[in-house]
C-alpha cells in the first residue's frame, strides 16, 4: 500500500515507540498485531476493578532519567516498589537477599554477622576453581542454604532443568544487600502506571498518521506486505521471519492461571516466588497489590505462573540467550542486516531479554538511526 511509508509488525512497546516518534516526523504508518489486543506483553485489562497483567506481573523500573520522563508522558506512576516474598515449603522470607532474609534464615543481627555466616558456609562447600555449573556458581557466591532454600528449586522450575546441568553465567551476580532493605531493585525509578499499562500503548498509537489493525499475522500474507510497504518494522521472531532457515532459537514459555478469589487480600503481597520443588508454579501476583490494594474490599485477582517447554505455536516468553542460541542468533542477525527493506527490533526481532525501558530506549534508537531528530 503506497500511502504508507512504514508497516511495524507488532503493536507491543517497541512497535508502538517506533510508530508513535514515526508519527510524529510526519510519516505515515500501518501496525498490525496478530493477537486480538495491542500492548504486547504489556498489555493489563481491568477484571473486578483490578488492573490484571495479563502476561505477568511487569514493574516499571529505570534509573534513565530520560526514559522516565519519556513513559510519563503516557501515564501517571505510583510509587510501587518491587518487594518479593519467598514461599519455601509454608516458610516465608524476604526477597532480593538482604539482611531481613540472612535474619530469618539464621537470627543474624549484624551484617558482619551475616557475611561471616556466609562466607562460612561458601568455605565448606570445598569447590575448587571456576564453577562448573549453575549450582557451584550459586554457592560460590551466596553459601549453600540460600541456595538450597531460595534459587535451587525455583531456578529449576523456570528452567526445567537440574541446576548441576545450568552453565554457571545464568547467575553472573546476585542481589545480595547487607542492610534491611526489601527493594528489588536498585534503580532511581520505579512504579506501576495507575490505570494500566494498556493505555501507554493505547496513547501511543493515537495519532492522525497510525492505522493499527489487530488480529492480523504478518505472515498470512508476507509476500504482499512486502510487496506494498517500502519499509517494515519487525517485532515477531527473527527466526520465524526466516522461515527458520539456519535452525530454531530456543525459548521458554509460561501458563498462567489466571482466577478472581473471594477475599479482599489473598497473600499481602504483589509478588510471591515459591522457590520449593514441590509446588509446580514459581510464583503467584496478586494484582491488586500493585495499586495498594485497589478495588473490590471482597475480591482478589490472582495468576499462578508456571513455566513451560516452547514449542513452535507456543508463546516465546523469554530468549534462552545460552552461547548456542547467541551464535545462532548472529547468524540470523547477518541475515537481517542484508534484509534491507526491514528492521528487527524489540524482544523477539532481537532475540535479547529486554525490560521496558530498555526496549523504548532501543526504539528510540532505532528511531534516531533511521529518521533523525523530532522536526522543531
Ligand atoms: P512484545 O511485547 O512481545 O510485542 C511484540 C508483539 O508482536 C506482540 O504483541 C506479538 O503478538 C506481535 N507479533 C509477533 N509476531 C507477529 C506476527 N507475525 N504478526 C503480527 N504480530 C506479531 N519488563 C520490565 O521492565 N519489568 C518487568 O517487571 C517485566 N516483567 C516481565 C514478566 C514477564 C513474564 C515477561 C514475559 C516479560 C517481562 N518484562 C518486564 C519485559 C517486557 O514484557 C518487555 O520488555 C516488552 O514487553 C517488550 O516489548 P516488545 O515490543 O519487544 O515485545
Amino acid at each position: 500500500n503506497t500511502k504508507y511509508d512504514y508497516l511495524v509488525v507488532g503493536a507491543g512497546l517497541f512497535g508502538a515507540v517506533f510508530a508513535h516518534e514515526a508519527a510524529l516526523r510526519g510519516k505515515r504508518v500501518k501496525v498490525i498485531e496478530k493477537r486480538n489486543h495491542i500492548a504486547g506483553n504489556i498489555y493489563t485489562k481491568t477484571v473486578d476493578g483490578i488492573q490484571v497483567h495479563q502476561y505477568g506481573a511487569h514493574i516499571f523500573h529505570t534509573s534513565d532519567k530520560a526514559i522516565w520522563d519519556y513513559v510519563n508522558q503516557f501515564a501517571e506512576f505510583n510509587r510501587f516498589t518491587n518487594s518479593p516474598m519467598a514461599n519455601y515449603n509454608g516458610q516465608l522470607y524476604n526477597l532480593p537477599f538482604n539482611m531481613n532474609t540472612f535474619n530469618e534464615l539464621w537470627g543474624v543481627q549484624t551484617p558482619a554477622e551475616a557475611k561471616a555466616k556466609i562466607q562460612s558456609q561458601i568455605e565448606a562447600a570445598h569447590l575448587n576453581g571456576q564453577p562448573k555449573n549453575l549450582e557451584e556458581q550459586a554457592i560460590s557466591l551466596i553459601g549453600t542454604d540460600i541456595y538450597q532454600k531460595l534459587i535451587k528449586g525455583y531456578t529449576e522450575k523456570q528452567w526445567g532443568q537440574a541446576a548441576t546441568a545450568l552453565p554457571a553465567f545464568i547467575i553472573r551476580r546476585l542481589p545480595v544487600r547487607y542492610t534491611f532493605d526489601n527493594n528489588y531493585f536498585n534503580d532511581t525509578y520505579q512504579g506501576i502506571p495507575i490505570g494500566g499499562y494498556t493505555q501507554i500503548v493505547e496513547k501511543l498509537l493515537d495519532h492522525v498518521e497510525i492505522d493499527v489493525e489487530t488480529g492480523v499475522d504478518f505472515f498470512a500474507d508476507r509476500d504482499a506486505y512486502l510487496a506494498n510497504y517500502p519499509k517494515v518494522i519487525f517485532t515477531g521472531m527473527i527466526d520465524q521471519y526466516f522461515n527458520y532457515q539456519l535452525g530454531e532459537l530456543a525459548y521458554r514459555s509460561l501458563r498462567f492461571e489466571t482466577e478472581t478469589v473471594n477475599t479482599g487480600n489473598y497473600q499481602g503481597n504483589a509478588v510471591v516466588n515459591y522457590t520449593d520443588a514441590e509446588t509446580p508454579y514459581t510464583r503467584i501476583i496478586e494484582h491488586k497489590h500493585f495499586e495498594f490494594g485497589n478495588g473490590d474490599p471482597e475480591k482478589s485477582v490472582i495468576t499462578r505462573e508456571y513455566p513451560a517447554d516452547w514449542h513452535r505455536g507456543d508463546e516465546p516468553y523469554y530468549p534462552v540467550n545460552n552461547q548456542q542460541n547467541n551464535a545462532l542468533y548472529k547468524q540470523y542477525a547477518a541475515l537481517a542486516k542484508a534484509e534491507g527493506q526491514v528492521i528487527f527490533g524489540g524482544r523477539l526481532g532481537q532475540y535479547r531479554y529486554y525490560d521496558m525501558h530498555q526496549v523504548i530506549h532501543a526504539a528510540l534508537v532505532t528511531v534516531q538511526a533511521e529518521l533523525g531528530d523530532l522536526p522543531q
